[in-house]
């Protein structure tokens, strides 16, 4: 869309901005600055950052607030759950939020005036239409050109191919639970340093959040990253098992869930992220009251 909006195809917008949880891949942050350089500041486009920590540090310090990540877990009684997954806005919907409110001069908490708004694009592409929705805030009023213009998944790839831009990287957490195998082999096999990362993560993670277990409340059971629930270093990515899909339709109750090999196949964006899968049917593994 900022190509789009640069190159007149759509109207100039005022300003882009970047939700940062902190821990997107490498080649994610040397894109958006590639974008900025050659894309964004020559049409004039002011490209904004903005963030409310680190989605890795915090979930590792027992003095932050808990941002409940969705995590994989296995029960002490070998039943398999998931955490709740309400962590998004925490980490790109507040921030562009707070942003916004600061542009129209209306900074939390004042009261932003009824009629004051401003558009706000959410990249969405035909194939995806299902994940938009409202800012649910009166102030941003959400639009999908992409879908205006109906572009599909395709269409953009063509579009940026001819951009020079066939290396877009997806935007998601480096960590994000919702990789599939291949996404995780990817992280393995281009980067072992970004690998290491994520592999000390999970074991990290591996008795739940610090803070739960800092109050003792620590979870009644194991948290993985990958929904084998075996450690990363160990989970079988390379190979996509019938029983994990069959684990995965029963943890989503759908018959339509990703595919355990490439995963969600979306990035993750404010208002359309990739862990708005339907509810697990199983998340009452709970902590420890
Ligand atoms: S769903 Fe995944 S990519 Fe999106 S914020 Fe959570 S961890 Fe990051």
């Amino acid at each position: 869309m900022l190509c789009l909006s640069a190159d007149g195809t759509l109207p100039k917008i005022d300003i882009a901005v970047f939700a940062d949880t902190g821990w997107e891949p490498k080649k994610v942050y040397e894109h958006l600055d590639r974008l900025e350089r050659e894309i964004a500041a020559p049409a004039g486009i002011p490209v904004v950052r903005v963030s409310s920590g680190n989605i890795r540090n915090d979930a590792l310090d027992p003095n932050h607030r808990f941002a409940s990540m969705p995590l994989y877990i296995l029960n002490q009684d070998g039943k398999q759950g998931m955490t709740r997954r309400q962590w998004t806005g925490e980490y790109k919907i507040k921030p562009i939020k707070k942003k916004i409110r600061e542009i129209l001069g209306y900074p939390y908490p004042s009261r932003v005036p009824k009629g004051v708004f401003v558009e706000q694009w959410v990249g969405i592409s035909t194939d995806e239409f299902h994940r938009a929705k409202d800012s649910g805030v009166q102030y941003m009023h959400n639009a999908h050109p992409l879908i205006d213009i109906a572009w599909s998944r395709a269409d953009c790839i063509r579009y940026l191919e001819r951009l020079g831009l066939a290396d877009t990287p997806k935007s998601s957490c480096l960590g994000c639970p919702f990789h599939g195998n291949a996404q995780w082999r990817n992280i393995r096999d281009t980067s072992p340093s970004e690998w290491a990362d994520v592999v000390e993560f999970d074991a990290a993670i591996r008795q739940g959040n610090a803070r739960a277990n800092a109050t003792g409340n620590p979870l009644l059971g194991q948290a993985y990253l990958h929904r084998s629930r075996v450690p990363l270093s160990e989970a079988p990515i390379d190979h996509v098992t019938a029983a994990e899909w069959a684990a995965l339709r029963q943890e989503t109750g759908t018959p339509d869930a990703e595919d355990p090999e490439t995963g969600v196949v979306d990035g993750c964006s404010p208002w359309a992220c990739r862990g708005e899968l339907p509810e697990p049917v199983r998340d009452d593994f709970g902590l420890a009251v």
